[in-house]
């Protein structure tokens, strides 16, 4: 079903949209360390729908923000069934990250709902600091100021990453799943990982693998250094609903039942 603008604008207007929620784990103790937010649409003839089918249709037509905003007001109702220190995490576009009133709103809409500003993360992908540096460090450093954390989101796949990562007050470097993906069965992709969690350490920032699938990649990530884990492995995104047995949930501890020698190390 091709979705135009019209039906983007209609589903804003009747409130269709609805934050999921994705666990985030410690990889060394299985614990939950927090959710990331992931728009979905409750479309009424399609079903649910993912951000790649309204986000960019939303972003073109200057609806980005009344969207952001309704989605961060349900996440924060939502954030009663998220208790501390679990953290919330937001994905910002990247005309969000020029928009000086940005902090502002954010602060509003968690003080509102009674969400402390210190667990939110806000991540940013890299397109989003590209064309106005100054302007993207300015709001950064409000939100730091605010107690937000920032994350660099889908690391490795836009363009001069090393440059962006030297130029905004990162908290956290999630590495990009397209490389988690391959890298049990890819040597490049594994070199690629290693690099990118050594780099996050050695830059004093939080190290977070997405799209783990499998109990060995989540081995090989922990055994990498990797901090924090997302991925289907641990749970898909969730209604909030759902929240309260998520969080109940006890969760298996990764251990290194395999030796790296079966997957050969680094070799
Ligand atoms: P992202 O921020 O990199 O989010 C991670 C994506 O990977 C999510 O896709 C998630 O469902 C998916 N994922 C997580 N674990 C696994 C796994 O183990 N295997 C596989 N195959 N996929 C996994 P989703 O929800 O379709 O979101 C896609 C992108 O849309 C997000 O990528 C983010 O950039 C954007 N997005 C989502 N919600 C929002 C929003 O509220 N605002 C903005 N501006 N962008 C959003
Ligand atoms: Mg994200
Ligand atoms: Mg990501
Ligand atoms: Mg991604």
């Amino acid at each position: 079903m091709l979705i135009s603008n019209d039906d983007v604008r209609r589903g804003i207007e009747n409130d269709e949209f609805v934050p999921f929620f994705q666990p985030l784990v410690t990889l060394r103790t299985g614990e939950l360390a927090g959710f990331e937010v992931l728009a979905r649409w409750h479309h009424p003839t399609a079903g649910v729908l993912s951000p790649d089918r309204f986000i960019p249709i939303a972003e073109q037509n200057g609806w980005i923000d009344a969207l952001t905003k309704r989605l961060m007001q349900k996440a924060f109702e939502a954030g009663k069934l998220i208790p501390e220190p679990l953290t919330l995490a937001f994905n910002v576009s990247p005309l969000q990250l020029h928009d000086l009133d940005l902090p502002k709103r954010i602060q509003s809409a968690a003080e509102d709902l009674g969400f402390p500003l210190q667990r939110i993360v806000i991540e940013v992908t890299e397109s989003a600091v590209v064309d106005n540096v100054e302007r993207a460090q300015t709001i950064s450093n409000e939100l730091k100021a605010l107690g937000c954390k920032i994350a660099l989101d889908d690391f490795g796949t836009g363009y001069s990453s090393l440059l962006h990562l030297q130029s905004l007050p990162f908290d956290e470097l999630k590495v990009d799943r397209s490389f988690v993906g391959s890298m049990i069965q890819r040597r490049e992709s594994r070199k690629i990982v290693a690099a990118v969690v050594g780099l996050g350490q050695s830059l004093g920032l939080t190290t977070v693998a997405e799209g783990i699938e499998t109990r060995e990649q989540a081995e090989m990530l922990l055994w990498l250094g990797c901090e924090l884990g997302q991925g289907w492995l641990f749970g898909r995104p969730i209604p909030a609903e759902d929240l309260p047995t998520t969080v109940e949930m006890p969760r298996e501890k990764i251990s290194f039942n395999h030796s790296p020698g079966l997957w050969g190390g680094l070799a």
